[in-house]
Formats: C-alpha cells, sequence, structure tokens
C-alpha cells in the first residue's frame, strides 16, 4: 500500500471501530477483507466515489429479539435471537444460523460480513446473512430444543422466506433443528417452500448437504497442492472441531490417500498416531450426534490416542491443517509452530478460525493458505442448490451434486488464482478471494444506484 492508502486505510478502520464498538470479530473481520480491497480499488474511481467499501461493511439491517422459552422443569427462559440480513445484491439473503453462548451480534455480523463473499465466490445467485442465538443446547433435552426451535421461529418467520432470506445451520443448529424449524416456519405460515436448507432429504433436502463443506474444503486443499506438483497421499493432517464439517473433512481426507491424526472439541484435541480411519470416523459421528458426547472419551474407545485437556492440535508435526471448530481458535504462535513444524499447506474448514496475526504469519511464510470464505464454501454452495432442488420440485441424483460440488470448488479455486496471483509461484488466497467476492458484489451494488 502507498502511504497515501495507510491514512485512507487507517481513517476507514477508525470509522469502522467507532460505528461498531465492543464488536471485535466484526471489525476484525472487515479489517481482513479491507487489506486487500484497499489495493484493488485504489485506481478505481467509481468504487471511491460510490463509497463502495463503507457501504458493504454497513448490514442492510440487523434484527433482534426475545425467545422465551419452557424448560422441562416449568421454568420460564429467555434468551437473545437475531438475524443479520448483511447485503442482497446478488441474490436473497443467505446463511445459517448458529446456537451456542458465544453468539452474540459482533459474531453474526463477521460472519454474515463474510458469508457475502463467500456467497459471491460460489458463482450462485446468493446474498449474504447470518443468524442465531445464545441458546446453549448442550445438555438440553429434545423437547427442550424442539421448544426453543419453535419459540425460535415464531419470531424469525417473519423476516425470512424462499425468495428473501433462506437460512441453514451452522454451529448448534444440525438436521434435527432444522426440522423444528421448518415443522413451525410451514405451521404458522400454511406454507411448503425452500425457506431453509439443509432440510431432511424426506422434506425438501439435497443428498450430499452434510458432507459438503468438509469435503469441499479438502478439495479446495487439493486443488492448492496440485499447483505444487503434489497430492494427500500419504500427507499427514491435523484437524480441529469433531462436528460436522470436521468429520468430513476427515473422511474426505481419508479417502484421498492422507492420514488424519488429531480432532478436538471445546475441552481438547485427541492425538491418534495411527491415524483416524473410517471406523474410528463413524464412531466419532455416532458419539457426538447422537449421543451427544465428548471427543475425549475416543481415548477410551481406540488404544494409543492420547487425550491433551484444554489444548489445541496445532504443535502435533504435519504436512496440512485444517482447523474446523470456530472462529480465532489458530493464533498467530500456533500459526509460527505450524510453519516451524514443516505444514505445507492450511485450508480453513470453520469460518475465520485464524487470527489476523495468523494470517500474517501464513502469508509471510508463503504456504498454501485458503481463507474460510474460498475453502468451506462448498456447503453453502449445495444449500444453494438444495434451494434451485426446491424450486425445481425435483431431487437431482448424488453423483450430479458431486460433480457440481466438485466444480464449484474448482471454479472458486480458479477465481482465487486470478485475482491472488503474486507471481514468483506464490499466490494470495486470501486476496484473491477477498477482491474475486468484492468485485461481483460491488458491481451489482453499483448498478443499483445509491440505494
Ligand atoms: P458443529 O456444531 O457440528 O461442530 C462444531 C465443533 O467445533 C464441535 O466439535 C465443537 O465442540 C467445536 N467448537 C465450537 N465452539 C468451540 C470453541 N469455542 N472452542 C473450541 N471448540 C469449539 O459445527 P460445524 O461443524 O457445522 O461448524 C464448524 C465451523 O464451520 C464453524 O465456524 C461454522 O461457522 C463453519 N461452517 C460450517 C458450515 C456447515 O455447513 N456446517 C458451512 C461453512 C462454515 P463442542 O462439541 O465442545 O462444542
Amino acid at each position: 500500500m502507498a502511504i497515501a492508502d495507510h491514512v485512507d486505510f487507517n481513517r476507514f478502520m477508525e470509522g469502522v471501530k467507532r460505528r461498531n464498538p465492543h464488536q471485535t470479530e466484526f471489525v476484525q473481520a472487515v479489517q481482513e477483507v479491507a487489506e486487500d480491497i484497499f489495493d484493488f480499488i485504489e485506481d478505481k474511481e467509481e468504487y471511491h466515489s460510490e463509497q463502495i467499501l463503507r457501504r458493504i461493511s454497513e448490514p442492510d439491517r440487523v434484527v433482534s429479539f426475545r425467545v422465551c422459552w419452557e424448560d422441562d422443569n416449568g421454568s420460564i427462559r429467555v434468551q437473545r435471537g437475531w438475524r443479520v440480513q448483511n447485503n442482497n445484491a446478488i441474490g436473497p439473503y443467505k446463511g445459517g444460523l448458529r446456537f451456542h453462548p458465544s453468539v452474540n451480534e459482533s459474531v453474526l455480523k463477521f460472519l454474515a460480513f463474510e458469508q457475502t463473499f463467500k456467497n459471491a465466490l460460489t458463482g450462485l445467485p446468493m446474498g449474504g446473512g447470518k443468524g442465531g442465538s445464545n441458546f446453549n443446547p448442550k445438555g438440553k433435552s429434545t423437547r427442550e430444543i424442539m421448544r426453543f426451535c419453535q419459540s425460535f421461529m415464531t419470531e424469525l418467520y417473519r423476516h425470512i422466506g424462499p425468495d428473501t432470506d433462506v437460512p441453514a445451520g451452522d454451529i448448534g443448529v444440525g438436521a434435527r433443528e432444522i426440522g423444528y424449524m421448518f415443522g413451525q416456519y410451514k405451521r404458522i405460515t400454511n406454507e411448503f417452500s425452500g425457506v431453509l436448507t439443509g432440510k431432511g432429504l424426506e422434506f425438501g433436502g439435497s443428498l450430499i448437504r452434510p458432507e459438503a463443506t468438509g469435503y469441499g474444503a479438502v478439495y479446495f486443499l487439493a486443488d492448492m497442492l496440485a499447483t505444487k506438483d503434489a497430492d494427500l497421499s500419504g500427507k499427514t493432517a491435523v484437524i480441529s472441531g469433531s462436528g460436522n464439517v470436521a468429520t468430513h473433512a476427515a473422511e474426505k481426507i481419508g479417502q484421498l490417500g492422507g492420514k488424519v491424526l488429531t480432532l478436538s472439541d471445546s475441552g481438547g484435541f485427541i492425538h491418534d498416531p495411527d491415524g483416524i480411519d473410517q471406523e474410528k470416523l463413524d464412531w466419532v459421528k455416532h458419539h457426538k450426534t447422537h449421543r451427544r458426547g465428548r471427543i475425549s472419551e475416543y481415548v477410551d474407545e481406540f488404544s494409543g490416542a492420547t487425550f491433551h485437556e484444554g489444548k489445541r492440535p496445532w504443535n502435533v508435526e504435519c504436512d496440512v491443517a485444517l482447523p474446523c471448530a470456530t472462529q480465532n481458535e489458530l493464533m498467530g504462535e500456533d500459526a509460527r509452530a505450524l510453519v516451524k513444524n514443516g505444514c505445507m499447506a492450511v485450508s480453513e474448514g470453520a469460518n475465520m478460525p485464524t487470527d489476523l496475526e495468523g494470517v500474517h504469519v501464513f502469508k509471510d511464510a508463503k504456504i498454501l493458505f485458503a481463507p474460510g470464505k474460498a475453502a468451506n464454501a462448498g456447503g453453502v454452495a449445495v444449500s444453494g442448490l438444495e434451494m434451485s432442488q426446491n424450486s425445481e420440485r425435483r431431487p437431482w441424483s448424488e453423483d450430479e451434486l458431486q460433480k457440481m460440488l466438485r466444480d464449484i470448488m474448482h471454479g472458486i479455486h480458479q477465481r482465487c488464482l486470478t485475482y491472488g496471483d503474486h507471481g514468483g509461484g506464490y499466490t494470495d488466497y486470501v486476496k484473491g478471494a477477498n477482491i474475486a467476492g468484492f468485485k461481483k458484489v460491488a458491481d451489482a451494488m453499483l448498478a443499483f444506484g445509491v440505494v
């Protein structure tokens, strides 16, 4: 960046911080994008005069609401719900719902902002949104989850619709929760429409939606490795998380010949030097999804594995790493440990798992680094395909969908190369993804005038 740009950039970020006090995650996400966009728009007058960067970093609207529900003891509980409708320049708002005690307006604004560029990168007509609640599903009975989901939808329904805003799952929201929310939406509106994605196959869901994010992150990783004439065969992988994204990323790594060494949850990580193969993964999936168990119990089941309480897996030596749990789970020092231990590629299955310092460590070391908005876009891409199937009222076959997912991830990789190629064999995928996503949304906004 030129010195004048630095001054403008600092002034821009000061404004973002002033307008969004205490919203550190949102400010972090805007900064990561703006760092790349400032260079890109330097000589493009229209983006400046129309204040596109300023407008794109302000959500279209943020809806906040009370969610009351009754627990199994008959006590009344009160939670807060939100839907952030960030930008619908290229299609209806689209993005997941997260139920986790750490959810607040800042987290959802950052996720909705990221989602806007991610959705643009897929090439499908989807705007960006995100929502959720500070409700903690852990330890709740199935009936309590159902009552909460119904109460949440009783307010949310008036803000969404198949051509307006189409939510999906995220942390704490899987097929069960989507089922309860879809049932309540249908009951209130008397309408059967594609208003949510991630639905069960019996009522409009799409094949391969559960696998899509994790598989997609590995496809992207494979595409990055291919630029170095390498592949996943024989490579060791360190993965964080043990939910939907982590377990499916691990599955695909195994299918492509790699060996997964770790998985984690909020209690710590397990290290299995023998590798977490399909049989072990099936146990993890069942244990986490149906028994709502903890990853620490893996070591009681499989000998040779160790559990590391309260720790993250980034010090384990590996060829590739996939952070697949949550935001800011891979910090600067973790990134330095990965680079020092010879890790050649990182693909973010989660949203913004690497903090800004970590991103700069990877960029400086010039390793292959795929930001979440590119690498984990497979999930929302198949959600987009679920919307198409719902509109067409015809489900597509698994083969068709697998091919489409592969093609979409390949297309995203190509878009990143177009804008992130630094010459000399180094691709800045963060920059590539930011610019490609920004350009599509920004050009649509220009076409609409000042609205
Ligand atoms: P799940 O709820 O299925 O799994 C989340 C995993 O992350 C669990 O293992 C959970 O552990 C762990 N985790 C959650 N919060 C923390 C924390 N604060 N510290 C440590 N570990 C934590 O969610 P998903 O797999 O669906 O989502 C994971 C990430 O991927 C999120 O960032 C999400 O936004 C992103 N993503 C998901 C998509 C999808 O299709 N599902 C699409 C694109 C992105 P525990 O059980 O202890 O809570």
